[in-house]
């Protein structure tokens, strides 16, 4: 018996721990201070009601012999798919219903798609990042190599014709830095992937947050993705669903690499491994897609929106550097009076009693960077950025 021995190669993540460690400490030492928390990347306002009701009936559905449901479609019922279908021509991306595959949120996907891929390929990916995309990787054996985030290409790094990979990650609007790339940065990554039979994948995770009609929401609004992308999303951001798990994958049909369709290859991944999403949870997804259901998570949106923007409107009047907070729920800021990010985190965690998170903790390039998240409550942010600008 032999164990997998790339798993000795993960590092181990102490960012969220230390974070833990040195709130706890603090709150200890300080029991009458107001801890005001801005470092959650976990949503906080409640379900929509559209979606909580559909939820309830489809309980009921299941809780009666004539309705009751067992096994699903492993990729999802038709009714979300052609919902989510629906939802994408809005911005002219015309999709198959079954390209479309329902999943339980895109952490699982962004891990499983991996089971299609060669051990041998070389994977690229930005630096700072969500570190789901190297650990994934560093599990399978694959090489990783970095693509530089940083101030002069404001988070938003380019293809290097120079640099050779084989599996690209890309989020947009980026978690943790909240940059957004535009149709051109992304087309020249979709240009770079058909030239050298690369794959992209693509995780729209925080699309809902875009608020300009001209950034684009999907890769496939860029003309020759279908051929070299797949694209992951999930409600979990967008609609609160990170308790309740949903998302989807998207594999086009014209993906074809080495003679073989990778929907092909997915669906039957899907099928061997995976039995679907609850038809409970489904209903709750279909109803985000009902015209009442857009409302009111255009609601909660905005209320994050707007947190970001009073957290955004403070670093313009310190003069402090920073990408995010207007097509995304993160700002990410440059630490001032050259702070490395643990320092500045304990600077303002004694100073004001706010927590952030570290950059460092999200690879090399985020060393000197913090991010601020605008998914807490709005008095408490109104409060931390008054506190903030005492401080500064
Ligand atoms: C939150 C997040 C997701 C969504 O994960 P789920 O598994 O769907 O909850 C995906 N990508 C990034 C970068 C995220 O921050």
């Amino acid at each position: 018996m032999k164990i997998n021995k790339n798993y000795l190669e993960l590092e181990d993540s102490y960012l969220f721990s230390t974070i833990a460690k040195k709130v706890n400490q603090f709150v200890k030492e300080n029991p009458d201070k107001d801890l005001i928390r801005l470092g959650i990347g976990d949503v906080t306002l409640p379900l929509a009601p559209v979606v909580v009701e559909a939820i309830k009936n489809a309980a009921d559905e299941m809780g009666k012999k004539e309705t009751f449901k067992g096994y699903g479609p492993e990729q999802g019922y038709a009714f979300l798919r052609e919902a989510i279908q629906k939802y994408y021509s809005r911005k002219n991306v015309n999709l198959e219903a079954d390209e479309i595959f329902i999943s339980d949120g895109a952490k699982s996907d962004l891990g499983n798609i991996l089971d299609i891929f060669g051990y041998e390929n070389t994977v690229l990916v930005p630096d700072p990042v969500y570190p789901v995309y190297v650990d994934t990787n560093v599990m399978a054996g694959r090489k990783i190599i970095f693509a530089d985030a940083n101030e002069e290409n404001g988070f938003l790094p380019l293809p290097d014709e120079n640099v050779k990979c084989d599996i690209i990650y890309i989020c947009s609007p980026n978690n943790p830095t909240g940059a957004v790339y535009t149709k051109d940065g992304l087309k020249k990554w979709v240009d770079y992937a058909l030239k050298n039979d690369a794959v992209i994948l693509f995780d729209a995770a925080y699309e809902c947050f875009i608020k300009s009609e001209e950034l684009p929401n999907s890769i496939y609004e860029i003309e020759g993705a279908k051929k070299c992308a797949i694209e992951f999303c999930s409600f979990s951001k967008t609609a609160g669903f990170t308790g309740t798990r949903c998302g989807y994958t998207v594999v086009p049909k014209e993906l074809v690499k080495e003679d073989v369709s990778l929907h092909k290859f997915w669906l039957r991944r899907q099928t061997t491994k995976f039995n679907g999403v609850p038809y409970i949870v489904q209903k709750g997804a279909e109803a985000i897609f009902s015209e009442k259901g857009q409302e009111q998570i255009k609601e909660n949106i905005a209320y994050y929106s707007e947190n970001a923007k009073i957290i955004a409107e403070t670093m313009d009047k310190k003069g402090i550097w920073y990408t995010g907070g207007k097509h995304s729920p993160y700002i990410w800021l440059k630490c001032p009076n050259n702070m490395s990010s643990w320092e500045f985190f304990d600077y303002l965690l004694n100073n004001i009693a706010v927590v952030g998170t570290p950059g460092a903790g999200f690879g090399k390039n985020g060393e000197g960077y913090f991010r601020l998240t605008s998914f807490g409550n709005r008095e408490k942010t109104i409060e931390a950025m008054e506190r903030f600008s005492k401080l500064f």
